[in-house]
């Protein structure tokens, strides 16, 4: 049975701005009958990269709040720190990340809570029942929260195809362990021409795996893919190995998604910007030209069918000539494809559907009409 996606094109009169229509697709989405007085709601979304201006911007997230807040709940808005080292790999750069892009309480009307903790390691193990995974590591205050609502700036993604609701979801919430999971299948290594012996490394690892003779070795047969030691290194000498293709990573992903929602599925909203559609994720500290003009904004309770929508809008528009896109210019060529021809972004979506977290299946409501 297809799942319902509200769409909202970027069209406004003196009595219904944007922010109206934001407020309209949560309660169309059904955000009164998942969310419950006295709720912790984690709000999740990405408080974008220093540099990045296509992130959601705080206002829309104020009303959100106000959303939340007119049922009864309580809510807090949150995002997981990120696996490489920069900003917002622990919580204090986080925080104050998300503050200089704007999320400060004055404006956003909620407090932000970093989902795994101070270094990222703050999460709960949740069964599912993956191809690669049977428990999956979810940052605890997205575990713990009574409810979600994710809000997520859909856009180019160079791992996935497109970064949508599956993406916020799945590498997320995820603690650091998590995100190494989905990105690798062997341990970090150490760049010897940096590492400098200082042994600091050493004491961050539970297994012993860690060992320096004239530059540290990390033990493969130990090594448990925790991430600890990733951020420890002031030489910035343990590096990821990103050695996961689109295909595994994405299934992986779609598994982390089912676990974020484990045991409030139906306690969930997802509310999709498709807006400043840029072609790659906002994680850089730039954001290039978007591939499209601006679509608009949907909603939906199933975040495989609203992935599915949004990726069907972007495909529609005509590409925009002035961006990265040198093909696939025509409205229905696959604009995600066109700049990332080898990834097939329906792995995630397929996956996801496998595992239940939602239906590929949709039916699209416009709430303006027509
Ligand atoms: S902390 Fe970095 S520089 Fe020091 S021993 Fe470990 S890897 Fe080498
Ligand atoms: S990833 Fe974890 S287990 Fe592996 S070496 Fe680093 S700290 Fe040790």
């Amino acid at each position: 049975m297809p799942s319902p996606v509200y769409v909202a094109n970027l069209r406004t009169t003196v009595r219904r701005n944007l922010l109206d229509k934001v407020e309209e697709l949560l309660v169309r989405a059904g955000v009164e009958g998942r969310v419950r007085k006295g709720d912790l709601v984690a709000v999740k979304l990405h408080f974008g990269e220093l540099g990045n201006t296509s992130f959601i911007r705080p206002v829309f997230v104020r009303r959100v709040v106000e959303v939340l807040r007119g049922l009864g709940a309580k809510p807090f808005l949150t995002d997981a720190n990120t696996l490489y080292v920069g900003a917002r790999s622990d919580a204090v750069g986080h925080l104050e990340t998300a503050v200089q892009n704007g999320f400060a309480y004055a404006v956003v009307g909620a407090p932000i809570l970093i989902a795994d903790g101070l270094r990222g390691s703050t999460g709960v193990e949740v069964p599912v029942p993956g191809r690669h995974f049977q428990t999956v590591s979810v940052a605890a205050a997205v575990a713990q929260a009574d409810a979600l609502v994710a809000l997520t700036h859909f856009k180019g993604h160079e791992l996935s195809g497109f970064g949508g609701a599956i993406k916020n979801l799945g590498m997320g919430c995820a603690t650091r362990e998590g995100k190494l999971a989905q990105h690798s299948n062997v341990a970090p290594k150490v760049k010897k021409k940096r590492c400098v012996a200082c042994g600091e490394c050493v004491p961050w690892c539970a297994q012993g795996a860690i060992t320096v003779d004239r530059v540290a070795h990390i033990d493969p047969d130990r090594c448990v893919g925790c991430g600890e030691c990733i951020l420890t290194c002031p030489q910035e000498a343990i590096q990821i190995q990103w050695t996961e293709g689109p295909k595994i990573l994405q299934e992986k992903m779609a598994e982390y998604a089912c676990g974020a929602l484990h045991g409030k599925a139906d306690r969930s909203i997802f509310l999709n910007f498709v807006t400043q559609v840029s072609p790659a994720c906002d994680c850089y500290g730039h954001n290039d030209a978007p591939i499209v003009g601006d679509v608009g904004l949907a909603s939906s309770p199933d975040p495989v069918a609203l992935d599915q929508a949004c990726a069907d809008l972007v495909n529609a528009q005509a590409g925009n000539p002035a961006s990265v896109l040198k093909g696939g210019l025509e409205p229905g060529a696959d604009k995600f494809r066109a700049v990332y021809p080898e990834i097939d972004w329906s792995v995630q979506l397929d996956h996801a559907e496998l595992l239940g977290v939602g239906s590929r299946q949709y039916e699209r409501i416009e709430i303006d009409g027509g």
